[in-house]
């Protein structure tokens, strides 16, 4: 692992800090479910830890009541499971620490380093200042220590309505970092906590929160995204007076965020409204990759190349889809499958002969499995073309294609309805020809994949595209519901696939010859096939790489 946080962890330990180990943590908001940027932080805090023989927390930041629910609790763990990572009995919440944080306040209080004010949101915004102008001070700025501890205690008891007022670090209102000005750190509230029920009134700020639960849980690097440099200082500030030794005590270091092109990747934004929910295989969320049927290995070998970086920058979709493709081309067993039917006759062949054809079901392995091949058979209505240009190599009139696994034949004669549309294809195969026999090496330039239509299986197979387009760059437009791709899923209902996958269950990835790598869905039952399509065949990543 070789990234600028190993190499500070490095450093640390030189410099003799950190002797009894490293020890990171993933703090989620449990306020949504997890997505694609997430499991950037995840791979990253779990694999440091991992790798410098450490450990690494799961600490929910609940402090936010009116927002978090148990059911994203829970979401978060099983897909914390299923990226391959394990807290053990390190499973913790910042409301466990409710009860050390209010006494953390009423320390900094005693110090005389935290105040409480009675002025409004409104007007705490107001006496903040600008990046240009400084800050002016409170009224109540300098209220005795002991009015302050009276004062915060009743806050606690409840005496005082929601928002009347707050406590306030008392630092420096002029500083020329914003988030320096006395910041709010704990806020009245009437609000049901998921965990702690209505015990509270007040409820600490993040800011406040997060240092003293690395703290109190004896992080030594606790990794986070870039829009908190800003806060770094405050969170030194907050250790630091509270007298945690800097040789132990964790620090802050911030990376680029994950962002991807064709994806949102902001809780809030995610478009809840505008799929079937949060596991949408469209969407980028951890159970919806899952649902749409990536593999935890190739997220966390998309999280491995991408690095962590110190700058933000926009990473090509193509990259996380190459590194799922890499994957499933060694996993997926190959079948084949028709989605849009044309049916053929091979008149040459009897009626209700069934041969068993042998069909390699990996080309790495030797194991294989038996199609059986028939008179009636189903191929895809694209590979056949009647006014065909001369480059077209698979299916035209009087023109010959070899069936996969099978046998060579020619197209003999195009049957049509009133409208002129081709129905069906009279074609006859050459019995020399059979796959693997002594003449099948006999050329010809197209191969294209088929199924017996007495055999073939009814599926449902979802296509899936881009939820959002985007510009030439891959950038979203401000307004991204105009963004919204009306074609990001399409339903065939009455796909074709080859009998062998009868028994399959939900959960299975098949590479379909020529189409693309497919997963069966949670929707699939015993009588109803439903495969989810995780990504086509061909990779664009290799293109934009030689760019
Ligand atoms: P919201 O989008 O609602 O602001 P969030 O994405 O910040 O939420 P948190 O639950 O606070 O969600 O995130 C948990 C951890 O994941 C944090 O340490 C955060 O820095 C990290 N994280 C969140 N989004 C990304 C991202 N796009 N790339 C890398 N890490 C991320
Ligand atoms: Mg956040």
């Amino acid at each position: 692992m070789v990234n600028f946080i190993q190499q500070e962890i490095e450093n640390d330990l030189k410099e003799g800090k950190y002797s009894d180990g490293i020890h990171t943590r993933f703090p989620p908001e449990p306020n949504g479910y997890l997505h694609v940027g997430h499991a950037k932080s995840v791979c990253l805090n779990f694999g440091l830890a991992n790798y410098n023989g450490g450990v690494c927390n799961l600490r929910f930041d609940d402090t936010n009541p009116t927002k978090e629910d148990v059911e994203y609790v829970d979401s978060i763990q099983e897909d914390i499971k299923w990226l391959g990572f394990d807290w053990e009995d390190r499973k913790f919440y910042a409301s466990d620490y409710f009860g050390k944080l209010y006494e953390y306040a009423v320390e900094l209080t005693r110090r005389g380093l935290a105040y409480v004010d009675d002025l409004s949101a409104e007007e705490i915004r107001e006496y903040r200042g600008t990046l240009t102008e400084p800050g002016k001070e409170s009224p109540y700025r300098n209220r005795s220590v002991e009015e302050n501890l009276n004062l915060f205690e009743r806050m606690k008891a409840g005496e005082f309505p929601d928002g009347s007022k707050v406590l306030r670090a008392k630092i420096d209102m002029a500083s020329p970092n914003i988030t320096m000005r006395d910041p709010v750190i704990y806020r009245i509230a009437r609000a049901h906590h998921h965990r702690t029920g209505d015990d509270w009134l007040i409820y600490p700020m993040y800011d406040f929160a997060h240092p003293l639960s690395d703290a109190i849980e004896n992080i030594t690097h606790s990794v986070c995204t870039l829009e908190f440099e800003d806060h770094r200082p405050f969170y030194d500030w907050l250790l630091d007076s509270l007298g945690f030794d800097v040789k132990t005590r964790p620090r802050q270091i911030e990376f680029a965020r994950l962002d991807l092109t064709n994806t949102i990747t902001s809780k809030r934004k995610l478009l809840k409204k505008h799929v079937r929910g949060w596991d949408d295989p469209r969407m980028p969320t951890i159970s919806g990759m899952r649902r749409r049927g990536f593999t935890p290995e190739s997220i966390r070998d998309f999280c491995e190349r991408i690095g962590v970086a110190k700058s933000n920058s926009l990473v090509d979709i193509a990259l996380l889809e190459h590194c799922v493709r890499e994957d499933l081309n060694e996993r997926a067993d190959r079948i084949m499958a028709v989605l849009n039917p044309l049916k053929i006759v091979l008149t040459n062949v009897e009626e209700g002969k069934v041969e068993y054809l042998p069909a390699e079901n990996h080309p790495k392995r030797g194991d294989k499995r038996f199609v059986p091949f028939t008179r009636e058979i189903f191929i895809e209505r694209d590979d056949f073309m009647e006014d065909a240009p001369k480059k077209f190599f698979r299916l035209k009139p009087g023109g010959e294609v070899r069936l996969k696994h099978a046998y060579i034949i020619k197209c003999e004669e195009v049957i049509k309805d009133a409208e002129g549309n081709v129905t069906e294809l009279h074609c006859t195969i050459d019995p020399t020809s059979k796959s693997g026999g002594a003449t099948a090496g006999r050329k010809v330039k197209g191969t294209i994949h088929w199924v017996s239509a007495g055999h073939a299986l009814k599926a449902e197979v979802r296509l899936y595209d881009y939820l959002l387009t985007t510009d030439e760059n891959g950038n979203l437009p401000e307004d991204f519901i105009a963004a919204l791709n009306p074609d990001s899923l399409i339903v065939i209902d009455n796909a074709l696939v080859e009998p062998s996958v009868k028994l399959t269950g939900p959960g299975k990835h098949f590479q379909f010859l020529r189409l693309g790598y497919f997963f069966t869905d949670p929707d699939t039952t015993p009588d109803h096939l439903v495969f989810n399509r995780v990504v086509g065949l061909k990779d664009t990543w290799a293109k934009v790489k030689n760019n």
